[in-house]
């Protein structure tokens, strides 16, 4: 009870000093969306859109990308641009960021958000799938961030990196797509130590997501676990403040960061809410 007071006093107090976040710092700016043709991303696109930013998104389906910039334009966007990649390629991320830094002539924020689809089941042996899947979450993530330094050094710009709480805490079913978050948590976490102690502008924010509604994952966890779904457009909203506002870390919703803490502190007992989460009769 101690333990679990004094976790939601010092949550309080970090949200009570956490700096005030100016839309209007977000007119004109220049940025980057990953995985912006749907879901969490889409949502982005429209916020940094409604704020008046200049925006280029990206993924692999340029037939939605396409209506998604059209509507950036319509709330407001000074421009929405975009541009078709493969993160699994070798070449496209690099593309991608490339496109950017020539279209808005460098670049303010790059939010990485992107994922692969991964199927929601036990572990099979699909180490093929794995491979693949760490090139789209991960690899993909380390290259365009390296692609991108040079010119958000120039801006004091910001690195946003959407992670998750499975990238802090592991969960059945999910085995490969748990593995990228982590080495994602790992790889940013050791970036922004490197960052801070060259006295880099550059600030790394990274995303702790619970839950979110949208279709994708829906889709996989209907009926299968009771655990409460947070809307996409607020995830959303809080990732783009926190970005904004230089935060290293943004755990949304707030008991994502009470779980991940307990972990340490209560093993046992989040093994069995963990394990007991979910739907599932051996
Ligand atoms: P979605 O599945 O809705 O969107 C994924 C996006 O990535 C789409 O735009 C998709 O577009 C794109 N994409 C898929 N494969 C590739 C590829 N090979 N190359 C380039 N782009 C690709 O994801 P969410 O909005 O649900 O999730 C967004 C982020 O939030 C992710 O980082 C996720 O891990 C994180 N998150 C989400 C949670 C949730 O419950 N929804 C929970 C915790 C974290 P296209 O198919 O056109 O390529």
């Amino acid at each position: 009870k101690v333990l679990l007071t004094a976790a939601c006093v010092a949550f309080l107090a970090v949200k009570w000093n956490a700096p005030r976040f100016d839309a209007e710092s977000l007119r004109g700016a220049r940025v980057l969306v990953t995985g912006a043709s749907t879901g969490i991303g889409e949502q982005m696109a429209y916020h940094y859109a409604r704020f008046g930013a200049q925006v280029v998104i990206t993924a692999r389906r340029e037939k939605v990308l396409q209506k998604v910039a059209e509507k950036c334009l319509s709330l407001g966007a000074q421009k929405a641009l975009y541009i078709a990649a493969d993160m699994a390629s070798e070449s496209d991320p690099d593309k991608a960021v490339d496109f950017a830094l020539e279209q808005l002539g460098g670049l303010d924020y790059l939010v990485l958000n992107h994922i692969g689809p991964s199927p929601f089941t036990m572990w099979d042996g699909d180490v093929e799938h794995t491979r693949w899947l760490m090139k789209v979450n991960f690899l993909s993530y380390a290259q365009m961030a390296w692609r991108a330094l040079a010119s958000l050094e120039q801006s004091k710009g910001a690195l946003v990196v959407v992670s998750s709480l499975l990238g802090k805490l592991p969960s059945p079913f999910v085995a490969p797509y748990t593995s990228t978050k982590f080495a994602l948590n790992g790889f940013f976490g050791a970036l922004h130590h490197e960052l801070a102690m060259k006295k880099s502008n550059v600030s790394i924010s990274i995303c702790t997501l619970g839950l979110i509604d949208t279709q994708s994952a829906m889709e996989k966890v209907r009926g299968v676990t009771n655990v409460p779904a947070y809307p996409a457009a607020d995830a959303a909203l809080n990732i783009i403040m926190t970005g904004a506002t230089r935060q290293p870390e943004l755990f949304y919703p707030w008991f994502t960061h009470i779980m991940t803490l307990s972990k340490d502190w209560f093993p046992s007992i989040t093994d069995y809410i963990v394990q007991n989460s979910y739907n599932y009769i051996p």
